[in-house]
């Protein structure tokens, strides 16, 4: 899409129940809700995006979004540069809404052929989590993912090692503490960890905690990994200038626009695990196509969420196999995801 030329937006609403609502370490969501934009150039030729904000991750509100799409929407024309400035940095999931339906960017046909991806998945909370370890292996599952800081430490770590316990010898858990844990209690995880098959603890701290982050990288290398304190490409780059030496956990939906995103990752090595943010189809497709242009090593993708979602739920936006080869994701289209969503 040239980049001078006049555009117009069309934005609808989307809603999807969770199957359980989901229990993060700062409370329950029932549902996932979001924005499809659709963006026409002059010639009719059109482009999906998606804003799927997570407000407890620092994002724009679902609200300013809707106020924004709404905005270029009555506005008739607009110029994407303006509208990408606008958005700025404070409504990033306006930004990758618009950059990516402007770029058209979904995972580019020459993907096809490049090393394949492994997939992880995210396990359910409670006594739920071991069939689902057990279901993941017998579908050819490696890597897992599990929240913790939820409850009971010494409790989770019991369930921690009974799934540790079902793993082959090339399995691994990854946890997520969502930022639950103090310094202290952290540090007990982490040394406590070092004796199983965990490929890291993700966000131990609170965002607000750079310190004492750092400190727990300095300590344990390799073994944390950032997500919520590195929403944006100018996060990353943040971390970066302090030296971080653990892994970068990307929701590219959550970012920004892409280009800017992977301007940063390409900037200097590093581990990246590239995730969803619960976005839909039409958000994971640009998500994933970010995922294949990063230049460092493949790390499994996080991805499988489809546990999340009610059955037969449409919008679709996970990886249902082990490892992705090409396509990445099978369900609908952009179109007929924007046929679903609300007016
Ligand atoms: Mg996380």
């Amino acid at each position: 899409m040239n980049r001078g030329q006049k555009l117009r937006a069309k934005v609808r609403a989307y809603r999807r129940p969770f199957r359980v609502p989901l229990r993060t370490a700062r409370g329950l969501i029932t549902e996932r809700r979001g924005w499809l934009v659709r963006i026409e150039e002059e010639d009719g030729t059109a482009g999906y995006g998606e804003a799927a904000p997570l407000e407890f991750f620092g994002t724009e509100t679902l609200a300013d979004a809707e106020w924004f799409f709404r905005s270029l929407e009555a506005a008739g024309t607009f110029d994407l540069h303006e509208a990408l400035d606008w958005a700025g940095t404070r409504r990033p999931c306006c930004r990758f809404a618009l950059a990516s339906a402007a770029e058209r960017r979904a995972v580019p046909d020459e993907a096809a052929g490049r090393q394949p991806f492994g997939c992880s998945r995210l396990l359910p909370a409670g006594e739920a989590s071991r069939p689902a370890v057990e279901e993941g292996l017998a579908a050819g599952f490696g890597v897992f993912k599990l929240k913790v800081g939820l409850g009971d430490p010494v409790q989770e770590q019991r369930q921690v090692e009974t799934l540790c316990g079902l793993l082959p010898e090339w399995g691994r858990l990854r946890l997520d503490a969502n930022g639950a844990w103090t310094p202290r209690l952290a540090a007990d995880w982490l040394a406590w960890a070092m004796e199983l098959p965990i490929a890291y603890v993700e966000q131990p701290l609170p965002r607000e905690a750079e310190a004492d982050l750092t400190q727990l990288d300095q300590d344990f290398p390799g073994q944390v990994a950032l997500d919520e304190s590195v929403v944006t490409s100018d996060d990353l780059k943040a971390w970066r200038d302090r030296g971080w030496r653990g892994t970068f956990v990307i929701k590219p939906a959550l970012a920004g626009d892409p280009s800017d995103l992977l301007e940063e990752i390409a900037g200097g090595p590093g581990d990246f695990v590239f995730s969803s943010a619960l976005e839909t189809a039409v958000g994971a497709r640009a998500s994933l196509a970010v995922a294949q242009a990063c230049p460092w090593p493949r790390h499994a993708l996080g991805f499988g969420v489809e546990g999340f979602f009610e059955e037969h739920d449409p919008f679709g936006g996970w990886t249902e196999v082990p490892v992705q080869r090409d396509g990445l994701l099978a369900g609908k289209s952009a179109e007929q995801l924007w046929e679903l969503a609300e007016s």
